[in-house]
């Protein structure tokens, strides 16, 4: 077996895993040398928020509750001026990848070390992607300013998060491990990652939605979202991401969801070109096909795998499969409006995937 040539760049993120590594939290802060940490959160994670700041006492400058999706600008210059205006020396950002995307836009502008506490399993801490939306367009970049120097995963945190979103928040994670076992720039390092990742997900997401309090599954997937968000920052993703980024952006249809639906027919199409990376999949998952693998494991466990049932419309299809054609990117099979407008009829219907050739 041949390894193959490759470019491998460490990212430096101190990494803080455990039920109950909270209690670590003024720890972390103090290794920032941080005294005015403004602690941001969504206005449902308020509580969380409270109960850090009072870990905190002095340390917690102010709490900025109003995280939303998708960071529309207005709210990051806002937040900016708060942090610049109560001269913070730290931002936390304790939520899913609304908030640690609230983090980045700070952190874009000003430099501040953010410390990640994430209680989704989206992936943002891990990479140094930011996105800002600004008219209704969503605009990512990549800037290492925006990577969290500390990461604090505490899987007591995602005990709330409802089984629903933790299934599809776990099948976003599990997209982002999928496409790097295929990246145009994947590594031997990476894809180990990828799928050990894919593997803890498949494995906790039947047992959370069985038992949302099951705190060692909790750990198992938190475990498999870090390696999964340390693929997304470091290998380049193709059409998967291009078509969730699109439909999400352009529909403001729900991340995770969109994500968990998509994933199993993008599997598909990319089957014949990348068989080695299906297969690694395929096991990981312990399923025989990887597109089939994760449709029956969102479906059989109660997660939506229809377009149209989370809120797009079929007059939409047309226009978004323009949208995604529209600039060449790189996937590893050729993309052309015809292909891909019956991929998304079939993401739409909620039809099993099926390979196309
Ligand atoms: P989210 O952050 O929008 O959270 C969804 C909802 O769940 C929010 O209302 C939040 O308050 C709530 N929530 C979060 N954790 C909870 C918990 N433990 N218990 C109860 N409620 C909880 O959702 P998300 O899917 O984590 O993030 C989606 C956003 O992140 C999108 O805008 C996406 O583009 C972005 N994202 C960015 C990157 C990146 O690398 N830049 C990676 C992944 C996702």
């Amino acid at each position: 077996m041949q390894t193959p040539d490759f470019v491998y760049s460490a990212r430096a993120a101190r990494v803080v895993f455990g039920a109950g590594s909270l209690q670590h939290l003024e720890r972390e802060v103090l290794n920032q040398r941080a005294e005015r940490a403004l602690i941001l959160c969504t206005p449902g994670q308020r509580e969380v928020a409270e109960a850090l700041a009072q870990r905190l006492g002095s340390r917690a400058a102010a709490i900025f509750d109003r995280a939303v999706m998708h960071v529309p600008l207005e709210l990051a210059i806002e937040a900016r001026e708060l942090a610049a205006s109560l001269k913070a020396d730290c931002a936390i950002a304790v939520g899913g990848g609304s908030t640690i995307g609230l983090g980045k836009a700070i952190a874009l502008e000003s430099g501040l070390p953010i410390l990640a506490i994430p209680t989704t399993y989206a992936g943002s801490e891990m990479t140094p992607i930011f996105g800002l939306t600004e008219g209704g367009l969503k605009r990512t970049g990549t800037d290492l300013r925006v990577l969290p120097k500390t990461v604090i995963y505490d899987p007591e945190l995602t005990l709330s998060l409802p089984a629903e979103l933790s299934l599809t928040s776990g099948i976003n994670a599990l997209a982002h491990a999928a496409e790097g076992l295929y990246s145009r720039d994947a590594n031997p390092i990476i894809s180990l990652m990828a799928e050990e990742g894919i593997a803890a997900l498949a494995q906790a997401l039947p047992a959370i939605v069985a038992d949302p309090q099951d705190l060692q599954a909790r750990s198992r997937a938190l475990y498999g979202a870090w390696l999964c968000g340390t693929v997304l920052g470091n290998v380049g993703m193709a059409l998967h991401h291009k078509l969730c980024h699109t439909l999400g952006g352009s529909l403001n249809l729900p991340h995770a969801q969109t994500h968990t639906i998509v994933l199993p027919h993008v599997l598909a199409y990319n089957a014949g070109a990348v068989p080695e990376a299906m297969q690694r999949i395929a096991k990981a998952l312990g399923h025989a096909d990887a597109g089939t693998g994760v449709y029956e494991l969102a479906r059989t466990n109660g997660s939506p795998v229809a377009l149209r049932d989370i809120g797009m419309q079929a007059d939409q299809l047309d226009q978004m499969a323009e949208l995604a054609t529209a600039n060449p990117y790189w996937n590893p099979r050729a993309i052309d409006y015809t292909s891909i407008r019956a991929l998304l009829q079939d993401a739409f219907d909620g039809v099993p995937p099926r390979a196309r050739v």
